[in-house]
C-alpha cells in the first residue's frame, strides 16, 4: 500500500529525516492563519501519482494567494483522481536536489540502495538517458544498517549532511517492512540543511496489520463490494468484464482476450462452489462498471453447478451482452436455462472469446 506523502514524511521525521513545516487541509476553511510558513507556502495535492508535480499538483504561491490557490487545487483533478487533502508546507529555499531510495530489487531479491544528483522532477528521464549518473549498492538483507563505505560510495561527491538520511531512510525501509523507500527530492538548502521535501513509501500489504494501517483503505467502492462478497477482484481499464472460477482460469481467460485483442476490464474469481446468489452479485458487481460492454463468464462445474451459475446469470438480468462458457456439472441444465433465455453459451473458452471478438466489442 502506497502511503500518502503527509504519512511518509511523519515516519521520516520520527527516523530522524528532517521534513519541511507542514499541516494537512481538508478544505480552503482549514487554512486558517499561514503566517507560521513565512512569505511562501507549497500546496502539494495529496493523490497516489506518479509526477503530480508536472501534473500541476504542487502550487508554489505568496501566502496572501493561498486561499485562492488551494481552492482552485481542490476543484481539480490530478491525473484523474480528485484532490481530498492538501498538504500546506513552508517553501523551502533549494540550492540543489537529490535523489535517493531504497527498494526490492526482484532480481536480485535483496534490497538496493538508489542514490543521484540528479534528483528533482525529471528523474525517470534521467533513469532512461543518463542511467549511470544513478549509483547503487545491493544490500545484503541481513545487514541491519547500510555500512558507512557503502554511504560514502553512494553519495560521491554529493554534501557530507546527506549521509546519514541515506542510512536513516534505509532504517526506515527495514523498520516499515517496505518495499520503497523514496526521497525525491532530497534537497540541500541555500544555507547547507538537508531536507526531505518529498516522501514516497510503499509497505508490503502482507505486513500492513503488523504495522497498524487499515487494510485495504484505498479501495474502490466495487472493490470494497467485491471484497464483502469474498470475491477476488481487481480492476483494470478494458471493456470486456470477465468472470472464472479459480485463479488460475480466471487469469487465462485474460490472456486470452489479450490474445484476441481485446482489453479485459477486470479480474473476478468468484471461488469454488458459486450459487445462484454470488454469480448473480458478480454478474451486477461487473454491469455496474463504467465501460463494460460485455462480460465473460468462464466457469468449469464441480461442487459449482452449471445450472446454479445459469440462474444467477439470469437473475442479474443485465443490459449488456453475456457470453458463457460452461463445463461440467449439470451441464445440459445449465445450457437448456440459458438458451431459453436468449444467452450465448460455449463449451470451449477458446469460442467464447472468439465470439466475443467477432462482434467486434
Ligand atoms: P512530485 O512531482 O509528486 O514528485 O512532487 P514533489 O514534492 O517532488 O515536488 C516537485 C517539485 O516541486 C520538486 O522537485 C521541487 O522542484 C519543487 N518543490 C517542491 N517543494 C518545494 C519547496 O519547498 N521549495 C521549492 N523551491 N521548490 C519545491
Ligand atoms: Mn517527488
Amino acid at each position: 500500500m502506497r502511503l500518502r506523502e503527509y504519512e511518509g514524511k511523519r515516519i521520516f521525521a520520527e527516523a530522524g529525516i528532517p521534513v519541511p513545516a507542514g499541516r494537512i487541509v481538508r478544505s480552503v476553511g482549514e487554512l486558517g492563519d499561514l503566517s507560521c510558513f513565512g512569505e511562501r507556502v507549497v500546496l502539494k495535492a495529496q493523490v497516489d501519482v506518479g509526477g503530480r508535480g508536472k501534473a500541476g499538483g504542487v502550487v508554489i504561491c505568496p501566502v496572501h494567494e493561498a486561499p485562492a490557490r488551494a481552492a482552485e487545487l481542490f476543484g481539480r483533478t490530478i491525473r484523474g483522481l480528485p484532490v481530498t487533502e492538501i498538504l500546506v508546507e513552508e517553501c523551502l529555499p533549494i540550492a540543489h536536489e537529490y535523489y535517493c531510495a531504497v527498494l526490492v530489487d526482484r532480481s536480485t531479491r535483496q534490497p538496493v540502495v538508489l542514490f543521484t544528483e540528479a534528483g528533482g522532477v525529471e528523474i525517470e528521464e534521467t533513469a532512461r538517458q543518463d542511467p549511470d549518473r544513478i549509483r547503487r549498492f545491493d544490500v545484503n538483507p541481513l545487514l541491519t544498517e547500510l555500512p558507512s563505505f557503502a554511504v560514502r560510495d553512494l553519495i560521491g561527491r554529493a554534501p557530507k549532511a546527506l549521509g546519514p538520511m541515506v542510512s536513516a531512510l534505509y532504517r526506515v525501509f527495514v523498520a516499515k517492512d517496505a518495499l520503497l523507500a523514496e526521497i525525491n527530492p532530497l534537497v540541500v538548502l541555500d544555507d547547507g540543511r538537508v531536507v526531505a521535501a518529498d516522501a514516497k513509501v510503499i509497505i508490503d500489504d502482507n505486513a500492513l496489520a503488523r504495522q497498524g494501517f487499515e487494510q485495504n483503505r484505498d479501495l474502490t467502492e466495487r472493490e470494497a463490494e467485491a471484497e464483502r462478497h469474498g470475491f477476488s477482484y481487481v480492476e483494470l481499464d478494458g471493456e470486456i468484464g470477465v468472470i472464472g472460477n479459480g485463479a488460475g482460469l480466471t487469469m487465462a481467460t485474460l490472456d486470452l482476450i489479450e490474445q484476441y485483442g481485446l482489453r479485459a476490464a477486470n479480474f473476478l474469481d468468484v471461488g469454488g462452489g458459486a450459487d445462484r446468489e454470488r454469480v448473480a452479485h458478480a454478474v451486477r458487481l461487473l454491469a455496474g462498471a463504467p465501460g463494460v460492454r460485455v462480460i465473460i463468464v468462464n466457469l468449469l462445474g464441480g461442487i459449482t453447478r452449471c445450472d446454479e451459475v445459469a440462474r444467477g446469470i439470469i437473475d442479474a438480468g443485465i443490459p449488456q451482452r453475456v457470453i458463457v462458457r460452461m463445463a461440467g456439472t449439470n451441464e445440459a441444465e445449465g445450457r437448456a436455462l440459458l438458451t431459453e433465455h436468449g444467452y450465448e453459451m460455449y463449451d470451449s473458452m477458446d469460442r467464447a472469446v472468439a465470439a466475443a471478438a467477432e462482434a467486434g466489442a
